[in-house]
């Protein structure tokens, strides 16, 4: 999976709202760009309280009307199941299915590509006549680090951090 540079991903964006006759208002792309810099996926409130400190009168709906442009375009995911938003690395693919590994112990968020499951959500979407645009599989569980940690029976005498992460759920 080839991960783009922030200003790569803009410059794409700006790129493709041009030949799409979209308009990328400076707002809807500082909104991509503070997504863009984030190791993981972000919740809309969050997203909020960082577009404040260069527009303080920004409110939610600003928010989430640049978040459903953001959508629309295939730009960012919605993650249902922790209700955040992530930006999208293959922009140019609006069709793709993407698999989100969701770690439930530090909230982290990688998007994979799901070529063979897409095949068969195509095969499945096509015996029933349905046309299939665009979808998202959320599977939970523990990413690398964290894999680790709780795999860990040496407590104290080693490096990990094995305090429960802050402000994040675990557990479904
Ligand atoms: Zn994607
Ligand atoms: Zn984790
Ligand atoms: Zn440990």
């Amino acid at each position: 999976m080839s991960t783009l540079t922030p200003a790569r991903l803009l410059s794409q964006a700006e790129n493709l709202c041009q030949q799409r006759n979209v308009r990328l208002t400076p707002q809807r792309l500082e909104v991509l760009r503070l997504m863009a810099i984030q190791p993981g996926a972000i919740s809309a409130y969050d997203l909020l309280d960082l577009l404040r400190e260069s527009e303080p009168q920004a409110k939610p709906p600003t928010i989430y009307r640049a978040l459903d442009f953001l959508l629309e375009q295939g730009f960012i995911h919605r993650v249902e199941s922790t209700n955040s938003y992530l930006v999208c690395h293959h922009f140019e693919e609006p069709m793709h299915t993407s698999a989100m590994l969701i770690c439930n112990r530090c909230g982290a968020v990688n998007e994979k590509h799901a070529e063979g499951i897409e095949q068969i959500l195509q095969s499945v979407a096509k015996q029933s006549g349905f046309t299939l645009r665009h979808s998202v599989i959320e599977a939970h569980g523990l990413c690398e680090q964290c894999g680790e940690v709780e795999a860990c029976s040496d407590h104290g005498d080693c490096h990990h951090d094995h305090s429960e992460p802050q402000g994040k759920k675990r557990g479904r």
